[in-house]
């Protein structure tokens, strides 16, 4: 759907067939449309004026009648570890943040990401990972994240979802990292609620996997969610990426008080979703369990955890938590989350600790807020 009259179409966030509908509107060749996607979201450019093949009077038009909203890169902290955390800035001066996280990969379910523009080494699996964010800000208040003090400011468009990747991959060239498509895989576990902007989303998801654009394979993207039951249920029937659900808790005392989510959709409700959730093409749920210390790091927590997943396809990745100023959490340290672990996988359940990346920038989980956002 274009947007309303009177306002100019942003480009980025149309899809194919709409710039088709724009282009022939103006008379131009109908391949341009073509072109023009290229220009967006393989290319990733971030002017109209740099798109030199095509006419000069059509850039004009497209100038004149449309808009091309960019994010610009307005401070990048780099971690020990690699990680790289960007702080981009939208046309309307809010900031977000995208985290960049390179690694060798272990992870057998995962292809080798070589020849996306990697090393040329087909046994070296290495992976580079972009965890982007959907919403300036976050309205789910959950009391261990930092996004959640921001409060919602805005939604983000689809072309800005997508711009991320596009402005990450150019700075990453400028850093040596060789072809267009630096990054190999995303993850939607930045800034915001995914699926509470759901439009938008679906529709970056789109424009990332599209051939002609930046051809994302569907396996290589995560979206994250702190269960919005009847939006888990579209996601399954219109998308097919793999989801990610943020669980944290096993009753739904423990749950309500860390996600005010919970007293909506409680966990029966959320495990019955993820049971009905489509498994096509290996499309396996991803539980995400942020362990506090004292609150649900317990060994009666994991049989709990155990005892809920009894019988499900899924994974559970173990998130030590990350401390944040102020919020009164802390991290359960090493040897607990090993005996987490433990309990888990001696009851049967599959269960990584996800490495915490980019600790000393405070990239990692849960980290991430935008002090100082005009209002
Ligand atoms: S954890 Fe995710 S859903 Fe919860 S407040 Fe933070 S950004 Fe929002």
């Amino acid at each position: 759907m274009l947007p309303v009259a009177g306002t100019r179409p942003d480009l980025r966030s149309l899809s194919l067939d709409e710039l088709a509908l724009l282009v022939s509107g103006m008379g131009a060749e109908p391949y341009r449309a073509r072109q023009l996607f290229r220009w967006l979201h393989q290319r990733g450019a971030s002017s109209i004026e740099e798109m030199t093949d095509l006419p000069r009077a059509f850039r004009q038009r497209l100038a004149d009648e449309t808009r091309l909203a960019t994010l610009s890169i307005d401070a990048v902290q780099q971690s020990s570890d690699g990680t790289r955390k960007y702080r981009l800035r939208t046309e309307d001066g809010k900031f977000i943040e995208a985290v960049y996280m390179p690694e060798e990969s272990d992870d057998t379910e995962e292809e080798p990401a070589a020849g996306r523009g990697g090393s040329g080494d087909e046994h070296l699996r290495l992976r580079r990972t972009l965890c982007v964010s959907t919403q300036v800000g976050c309205a789910m208040g959950c009391g261990f994240c930092m996004t959640a003090t921001m409060g919602l400011l805005r939604n983000l468009s689809a072309g800005e979802i997508a711009d991320q990747v596009y402005r990450v991959n150019a700075d990453l060239r400028t850093l040596g990292i060789p072809g267009e498509r630096a990054l190999t895989n995303l993850v939607y576990m930045g800034m915001g609620e995914p699926l509470h902007n759901y439009a938008n989303v679906k529709r970056s998801l789109e424009l990332l996997l599209h051939e002609e654009g930046a051809h994302f394979s569907q396996r290589h993207i995560t979206v994250s969610t702190s269960g919005l039951v009847p939006a888990i249920d579209r996601f399954g029937e219109e998308t097919s990426v793999k989801l990610a659900v943020s669980l944290n808790a096993t009753t739904d005392e423990q749950r309500e008080k860390l996600m005010p989510v919970d007293k909506k959709w409680n966990i029966a409700a959320l495990l019955q979703a993820v049971r009905r959730f489509p498994s096509r093409q290996g499309r396996r749920v991803t539980f995400e369990y942020v362990l506090l210390r004292g609150v649900n790091d317990s060994a009666e927590d994991a049989a709990r955890l155990a005892k809920l997943l009894e019988g499900m396809q899924v994974k559970v990745n173990l998130i030590p938590y990350n401390e944040n100023p102020g919020l009164g959490f802390g991290d359960p340290g090493a040897e607990r989350v090993q005996a987490f672990r433990k309990e888990l996988t001696s009851r049967g359940v599959t269960a990584m600790i996800r490495k915490n990346r980019g600790r000393d920038i405070a990239a990692a989980c849960g980290q991430l807020a935008v002090a100082g956002q005009p209002a």
